[in-house]
């Protein structure tokens, strides 16, 4: 791929994708990309960093329920959202530096079913449901048909340009649902959630519009990890703000 790439630049020809991939430079004679691999152990540990953070806010920091339940109610759900997104930033790291069908999947069918899971949070955060039977309605559906997209993938055609849509189709809605509540919603740091979905919104972009790598190394890919560091760091932000304010407005409410 490199030498073809070579004889290319020689007559002027711009880059083109091998496979739908940019052809990167060897390291040890294996394909790596680099600057994806450690953006994504970097994203990794930041998720750690933000999700030990809210552990130690919620548990240690605010008071508890007397059956030492938290009194914030999406706590449960901001867990699984930690676990997802470090698993899938893990299959990342490991897919960007040994990129095989099998790594190939297992990065996909994380990031999937963690834009899935955000998507069920979206709804359930933004429309307040506390219920569990409402938030089973809201949640069995969009799980069945996840779970249905990953197995689909894995089993019967890993088609990029069909998971490109339905990962579209997810993010783009999430987007609205935050966007249109940090409109309307008089949080105190809806100013957070204004500049995680505008920031994701740009993120998004460099996912539809990459360019071929710079000097063999970073591509649009590299940078749409990059730009996930602060987008995580702001989140996990608001997430904890989030806990403090519904758990200060529980406890005012009187009994
Ligand atoms: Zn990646």
């Amino acid at each position: 791929m490199l030498a073809r790439e070579g004889e290319r630049e020689k007559v002027g020809d711009k880059p083109v994708k091998y496979h739908g991939k940019w052809p990167f430079r060897r390291v040890y004679g294996i394909q790596v990309e680099p600057v994806a691999v450690a953006l994504s152990a970097l994203n990794l540990s930041i998720q750690f960093h933000g999700w030990m953070s809210f552990f130690i806010l919620l548990y240690y920091k605010l008071p508890l329920r007397p059956d030492k339940k938290t009194y914030y109610e999406y706590t449960g759900l901001w867990h699984i959202y930690g676990i997802l997104a470090m698993n899938s930033w893990f299959w990342s790291a490991v897919f960007h530096s040994r990129d095989v069908e099998l790594t190939e999947k297992l990065d996909c069918s994380s990031a999937v079913a963690l834009l899935g899971f955000n998507f069920i949070l979206a709804i359930l955060r933004a429309f307040s449901v506390r219920d569990e039977a409402a938030r089973v309605m809201v949640a069995a559906p969009l799980i069945a048909f996840v779970t249905t997209h990953i197995l689909y993938l894995n089993f019967y055609k890993l088609d990029h340009g069909l998971n490109m849509k339905v990962c579209l189709a997810m993010g783009v809605a999430q987007l609205l649902i935050w966007a249109i509540w940090a409109g309307v919603t008089r949080h105190p740091s809806r100013w957070k959630l204004w500049l995680v979905v505008v920031g994701e919104g740009l993120a998004m972009l460099l996912q539809i519009y990459d360019f071929p790598p710079y000097r063999g190394f970073v591509d649009a890919h590299a940078l749409y990890h990059a730009a996930n560091i602060p987008l995580t760091y702001l989140w996990w932000s608001f997430i904890r703000d989030d806990s403090e304010f519904r758990t200060t407005a529980l406890l005012k409410k009187p009994k």
